[in-house]
């Protein structure tokens, strides 16, 4: 039984003399949460139904700022670019020639079915950043970290680590393009090409392969026109899909709707 799962039980059970009520040999006290009574804190309950005194669980009162706490948290591990608030599978204006990215990258996100890798090739405009950062946020709201990087960015941001210390260092932030446990490399193909560059991504992309972990891809550049190892990790690796998404310009498609 999670720990959830447990206070639920234990909020279920509280008698009335636990909900707060002022026992008559105490002052009266008005507590914020009669629950706990303001202690932000209950026992769980042992198998048998009776609380176990020897271990606290954070209270219902409680549980809820942690969880807005630790959204905020994950949102600002993951880098998502300004002004991208609405980029979410619940604003995302599907059609036919979209909805295989779209079914993909909603499966990929809640980690249902065989999807591990989703790559997203397109021309400019074509819905494939909102659909990487939609897959962001529904990866963050079921309370796990990702990491969203604009790839011409990331390599900037790897070097400028070259000056700094601990968790800011180019270790600490090589690290995690490594081991978060989802990566989205937006705009791979425009970042400009060193032999330096070619390296770092050729060793992120590996280390993901090796180790399961998930990553998204999006590319205005042909796949056959990205480096060979890349495109071959992208196409051929297990759980991975390639979708090129033949549709209309965002900004023409909105036109023709008369928006
Ligand atoms: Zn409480």
């Amino acid at each position: 039984m999670s720990s959830l799962e447990h206070i639920g039980k234990v909020i279920k059970n509280l008698r009335p003399t636990d909900t707060g009520r002022a026992l008559s040999d105490e002052p009266e006290v008005e507590y914020t949460c009669r629950i706990c009574r303001d202690a932000h804190f209950v026992h769980p309950l042992k198998e048998d139904g009776k609380p176990d005194y020897s271990s606290v669980v954070p209270c219902q009162c409680v549980r809820e700022q942690m969880e807005r706490e630790r959204t905020q948290s994950l949102l600002r591990y993951c880098e998502l670019p300004a002004g991208t608030a609405y980029m979410t599978f619940e604003e995302f204006k599907t059609s036919p020639q979209l909805q295989e990215a779209y079914d993909l990258a909603v499966q990929l996100a809640d980690e249902v079915g065989e999807i591990r890798w989703l790559t997203l090739t397109a021309g400019a405009d074509r819905g494939k950043t909102h659909l990487a950062v939609a897959i962001c946020r529904r990866w963050l709201q079921r309370g796990k970290p990702a990491r969203y990087a604009f790839v011409p960015l990331l390599l900037e941001e790897l070097r400028t680590g070259f000056q700094e210390e601990g968790d800011r260092s180019y270790e600490a932030r090589f690290d995690r393009f490594l081991n978060v446990p989802l990566l989205v490399l937006d705009d791979l193909g425009a970042e400009y090409r060193t032999p330096w560059v070619q390296e770092k991504l050729d060793t992120i992309i590996d280390y993901r392969l090796m180790n399961g972990l998930p990553l998204v891809v999006t590319t205005n550049t042909p796949m056959d026109e990205l480096p060979f190892r890349i495109a071959s990790r992208l196409r051929r690796s297990p759980g991975s899909r390639v979708v090129f998404i033949d549709a209309p310009e965002f900004r023409k498609r909105k036109r023709s709707k008369g928006l």
